[in-house]
């Protein structure tokens, strides 16, 4: 896990580079629609917590979000204890550690929830059209669409790692709080 925290005001602009489809749809999608489902709250909110962003900051980042659409009495009443339980504060206290590409991958999505692996939950042409759109090429975007369509969702995530920052991650892709660590130290150097 990293070590340094994050800034939330931050996000907009780590999501579109460091981070992997799944954990950027799910930011987009909250941007947009200002709500999620408790399965996506659970595997955004814990990435998030992963990547650094601390118990405070993540509070007050859901309930930004949360209370353009609600006043925050809902959101205190039914969301915050969510939060304060991925952060290990209630409940059994657990140190709650984000999800791998595995669990996500498996996971149920149903109607209305953006919480699973895009390169298994979505069309393939859908896949193809937000891979250009997001500065992919063509070919590239056609390459990484047959890998999710013959069901290698790592293999294809990892192909749109290398093609997005011009270098491979060092050991495929298993983890999205590893996909996102490979970013950041790339741009490191
Ligand atoms: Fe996210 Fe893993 Fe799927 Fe990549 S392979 S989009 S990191 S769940």
């Amino acid at each position: 896990e990293n070590t340094d925290s994050v800034d939330p005001a931050n996000l907009d602009a780590y999501s579109k580079k460091h981070f992997p489809l799944c954990m950027r749809h799910m930011h987009d999608v909250l941007r947009a629609e200002h709500h999620h489902k408790h399965q996506a709250r659970l595997t955004y909110g814990l990435f998030l917590k992963g990547i650094g962003l601390l118990y405070e900051d993540a509070v007050r980042f859901w309930r930004d979000e949360f209370t353009k659409k609600m006043d925050s009495g809902k959101f205190e009443k039914s969301y915050l204890y969510n939060i304060k339980h991925q952060y290990g504060k209630v409940g059994r206290m657990l140190n709650y550690t984000p999800y791998s590409c595995m669990k996500i991958i498996l996971t149920n999505v149903g109607p209305g929830e953006h919480h699973g692996c895009p390169f298994r939950n979505w069309d393939p042409n859908f896949i193809k059209q937000k891979l250009v759109e997001g500065g992919i090429s063509n070919e590239n975007a056609n390459e990484i669409k047959e890998l999710a369509s013959g069901g290698h969702c790592q293999v294809a995530c990892g192909k749109y790692f290398e093609y997005s920052h011009g270098k491979a991650a060092a050991n495929g892709i298993n983890h999205p709080n590893q996909y996102f660590e490979e970013s950041v130290n790339l741009e490191k150097g």
